[in-house]
This record gives structure tokens, sequence and C-alpha cells, in this order.
């Protein structure tokens, strides 16, 4: 959610070059910030700084800081190597998954699928809203996955930041929908 903005500010950048891997026409050329291990840490450790000082609560603080670190560790499986391992070195990683089509479909629709599996199994609907806002959420992640996949790479590299700005509606959506669903106690589900 960081890059899209960095990318507008200039500080990070992008170039756009169709058949750059099989799936993404992306080179990413500079994303210091938003995209080093050592920055990602710092990041993951920030936003579970904040949560533990608000909720108080260690168990839910280091989860949502190994969430933030599972980007950088997912992206780590699918990207070539390009992400850095700290900012202004040298090293960069990437297993390169996205240079299969298939590989990548075969890896990328499970977790995704998993992903919602674990959500629906750990929450129930309270109402109509957390029934199908959850439905209409996940149709709309599958239909910009196949955008993805399969449209027009974007025109140019401001249409990826606006468009990646466009992301926080979905931020928005997960937490309307959430508002309206109850976690299952682990022992129930
Ligand atoms: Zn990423």
């Amino acid at each position: 959610m960081l890059w899209p903005t960095l990318l507008l500010l200039g500080l990070e950048s992008v170039r756009i070059a169709p058949g750059a891997t099989a799936v993404t026409p992306f080179v990413f050329e500079h994303y210091p910030v938003s995209h080093s291990l050592l920055a990602v840490l710092l990041w993951a450790l920030a936003f579970g700084a904040v949560h533990l000082v608000w909720r108080r609560n260690l168990r839910m603080a280091a989860l949502l800081a190994g969430l933030v670190l599972s980007h950088w560790l997912l992206d780590a499986l699918v990207h070539i190597p390009d992400l850095p391992l700290a900012p202004g070195g040298d090293a960069r990683v990437g297993l390169g998954l996205w240079q299969s089509h298939i590989a990548t479909l075969l890896v990328e629709v499970p977790l995704f699928v998993a992903g919602v599996w674990l959500y629906t199994r750990g929450t129930r609907p309270l109402d109509r809203a957390g029934r199908y806002g959850l439905v209409g959420l996940v149709a709309l992640l599958a239909v910009i996955y196949a955008g993805n996949l399969y449209g027009p790479p974007p025109d140019s590299v401001a249409a990826i930041a606006w468009v990646g700005h466009a992301q926080w509606l979905l931020v928005l959506w997960a937490w309307w929908v959430d508002r309206h669903r109850a976690s299952i106690p682990a022992s129930a589900a």
C-alpha cells in the first residue's frame, strides 16, 4: 500500500515492459523503502508496535507484524531477483515464480482459496452485509486478479500509482465486511 504513494512521489520507480516476466509487465527498478527486506522488517515492527500501544495485546501485535512481513516473503517467491535485502545494498533476491504462467496459477490460486477458506472457517456472518459483502469482495478480487493476468498492461506509471491508491477501497470494504462478521472461537471452528 506504500508503493503507489512512493511511486507518485518519485521516491521509487518502475518501468512498464510487456514480457518482463510471463505474468507481470513491470520491471521493478528501485523500491528500497517499500520492498527491501530490512525496510519491511522495520515497517512490520512499527505496525505491530502501534497496535501494541493501542490495544495492549502482544499476541495480536506479533501476528500483525508477521502479516506485514509476509508480503515480502510472498513477493520473494514470485518476483525475479529484484527485491533488495537492504536500502542501498546490491543484493537482490527473488525465486521467479512469475516466469511461469502455469506455476504462478498453481501457487497463487490455492493460496488465495486457502486464505478465503481460513477466514470463512474462523468467522460467521452477523447479517446480510457480512455474508454477501464477503462474496462480493472475493469475487471482485478474483476479477482483478484475472485482469492483472490477462488484461493489457497499464498505459503509464502514473496509472499504476493511481490504481494502486484505489486499493485502499478494498481495505475499506474488507474492514466493513469484517465488522459484519463475528469470530468463531478456535475450539468451535
Ligand atoms: Zn510487493
